[in-house]
Parts: C-alpha cells; structure tokens; sequence
C-alpha cells in the first residue's frame, strides 16, 4: 500500500501532536510552512468576505502547501452544533475543487456523529495497519499535547516571578523545549524534557512580588491558540510580567470533545451553572465558555479579562454582549479583541497596552482606597 501524504492546517502548538499522529499512523504529514500574512491574504483571496477567519487561515495554508508540495488528502478537525465550523471542510473542499484541487478529506469531529465515516476514511488510505498502529499513534499524540500544554501553563505562571531579562529567557527556553517536544517519537524522552523544563524553570532568580497582575484569556479557540492572528497576545502580556490564564488547552479539548462526548458526560454542567444568570445554554464555539469563565474570572477577583475571536464569529459575538454586563455588573475590565484580515497589529497592541494601564491604574486607586470593587 502507498504511503500517502496528508497536509494539515496549523493552530498553534497542535501541528506538534498531529503531525506524530499521522506519521504512527502510516501517513507522510506535510507540514505549510509558519502562518504570515501571505497565508492570510491568500486564503482570503477565495473565500468570501463573510467567512469565518479560522477557515480563511487554514485555506490559505492549504494552498501555500499545495504550492510547493504534493499532498494526497487533508486531514482537519470538525464540529457540530449552531455555528459554522461543521461546514468547514465541505466549503473548503469545494473551494480547493474550484481551484483544480480535488482532494479527498478527513474530518474527524466529535463522536456524536459520522464517527464510522471517519474509520472507514482512515481504514481506505490505511488499510489494516490503521488498527495495528492506532494504539501508539493516540498514545504520542495525547502525550504531546499533554506535555506542551503542561510546558505553558509553567510558562504563563512563572513569568510574573522573574525579571524582565528573565522573562524573555522564560520564553525563549520554552521555545526551545517546543522544538524538543516536536522532534522526538519517543514518550519516554517527553517525560524527560518536561522534568528538564522543571529543573531549568526552577533554577531561574524568582522575585517575589505582592502586585501581580493577573488576566484571563476567553474566546474562540483558534483564536486563542494561535499566536500568528492573535498577535502573540498571550507572550506579550507574559513579558509584560501579567500572569495569564489561558481557558483552552488542547488537550484538554479533546479529551471533552473525544472522550468525555464519547462517554456522553455533561463536562459543559458546571460552565452552565457558573454562566447563570447570563447565559444557560451552549451557543456554539466556545460561547459559553467564554461567559461562564469571564464570571469565574470576577468571583476570583481577577484583573481583567481578554476575549480574543474572529470578526463576524457568531458565538463569541452573543458572548461579547453578555460579558459586557459581567463587566459592568461585576466591575472587571474586559478587552474584546475581534480579529479579521483587515486588523493592524499596531492598533491591536495599542489597545493591548491601554488596556494593561487601565487594569494597573484601577489596582492603585483601588489599593489606596480611591476606587471599590464589587464581588461576588
Ligand atoms: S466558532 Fe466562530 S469562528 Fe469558529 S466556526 Fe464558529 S462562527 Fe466561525
């Protein structure tokens, strides 16, 4: 049987897992190259106007591989529910056909639907080495999504801690243990870059400090996760020694989307409950989340929350409403950040910055009793 090559679209640090995921599967995964605003202006070039940001993206990474290299299929993620991404890889797939590309994809989505199309698509390129190969290729895979979220979320909470020389070297290390993560196929050599990562992280000069600042990262997962169409607006404020908490981890997606939809467990329970009054039902994307997570915010008296989404993304818009009324209620400052092909990085870091000033000015007043705050 030939090995066929298959391309993804990149988010974030997900091309680190996929692309393991695919070679112990028995594929040959090619890689676009990193997104810039090529890719941008090219998926938006076919797409139309309206389209969501995410799909204009991934389109336009599609082509920049098809540019170069010569892919057999495509393999993406989909979903379901009241909102566009379910329809992402049909409309991609046409677009791609109108430009004289016509390949076969793989949507994997979650399993409350089409879960046998999905097999039989993987066993039709695979043919019985899929089964033989599955174990190891989802156990690489979920211990590289496992290890690289773990590598963040120690990241994002020992900058605040460190200089700003040291901060930097905070991220540039993190870097580099990425680029480990992404080069071996072993699990065991994971385990032990993450405990090279403790012991390295832990031997940097902490400073201790009584006003840290801290904000929460809300919206739309693609939007969240990649730091080439969010401006790198998570290690930004992290240099700026903000500590931030960031509400998506891939890992943490798709053991909700795969596992726990799988097992039918209401993981989305305790969001409803904690989006009360605002907002008691999934509205698609990561909407509810986004509420229920801005209010968390405010109950555990955060400095502020960003939302980061696509223009036009439908849940995060009903969500951006609804968080306005948590802001004002609740008192906490909120940053809406809606993204498209058209957003100048130097306004976004304006309003970044200004918003880091609002949140640092409203701490002083507040510590010398010029201000109140409201909780919950
Ligand atoms: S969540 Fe938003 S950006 Fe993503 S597909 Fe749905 S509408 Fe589009």
């Amino acid at each position: 049987m030939p090995r066929y090559k298959v391309t993804i679209a990149r988010m974030g640090t997900s091309n680190i897992f996929l692309r393991s995921f695919l070679e112990e599967l028995g594929f040959e995964p090619l890689l676009p190259p990193p997104i810039t605003q090529e890719t941008l202006s090219l998926g938006s070039r076919y797409t139309p106007e309206f389209a969501c940001l995410p799909l204009k993206v991934n389109l336009g990474n599609y082509l920049q591989t098809l540019e170069t290299q010569d892919p057999d299929l495509i393999f993406m993620a989909g979903g379901i529910g009241p909102c566009r991404f379910g329809l992402y890889g049909e409309v991609q797939k046409e677009i791609l056909r109108s430009l004289g590309y016509d390949l076969p994809f793989i949507v994997i989505e979650p399993p409350k639907k089409h879960f046998t199309e999905v097999i039989q698509n993987f066993t039709r390129f695979l043919g019985g080495k899929f089964w033989r190969n599955l174990p190891r290729a989802i156990r690489i895979c979920w211990c590289k999504a496992k290890v690289t979220d773990v590598l963040d979320k120690m990241t994002l909470s020992l900058a605040p801690h460190l200089s700003v020389e040291w901060r930097k070297e905070l991220w540039r290390k993190r870097d580099e243990f990425l680029i480990a993560i992404d080069q071996t196929g072993k699990t065991g050599r994971l385990k032990a870059i993450l405990a090279e990562a403790e012991e390295v992280f832990a031997s940097f000069p902490q400073e201790p400090r009584a006003d840290v600042f801290r904000v929460m990262v809300v919206g739309e997962i693609y939007t969240v996760l990649e730091p080439a169409v969010n401006f790198q607006v998570e290690r930004r404020l992290s240099l700026m020694g903000i500590e931030v908490t960031r509400t998506i981890y891939i890992s943490e997606w798709i053991w909700q989307q795969i596992i726990l939809n799988f097992l039918r467990i209401d993981w989305q329970k305790s969001l409803r409950e904690e989006a009360k009054p605002y907002l008691s039902r999934f509205i698609g994307g990561h909407g509810l989340e986004t509420v229920a997570y801005t209010v968390r915010a405010a109950r555990r008296h955060y400095d502020g929350v960003v939302q980061l989404a696509p223009l036009g993304c439908m849940p995060e818009v009903a969500a951006m409403s609804i968080i306005g009324q948590v802001s004002k209620e609740r008192q906490i400052p909120v940053l809406s950040l809606l993204m498209d092909e058209h957003t100048a990085e130097a306004g976004a870091l304006t309003r970044i910055e200004a918003f880091v000033d609002l949140i640092q000015n409203r701490k002083a007043r507040t510590s010398s009793g010029l201000g109140s705050r409201a909780r919950s």
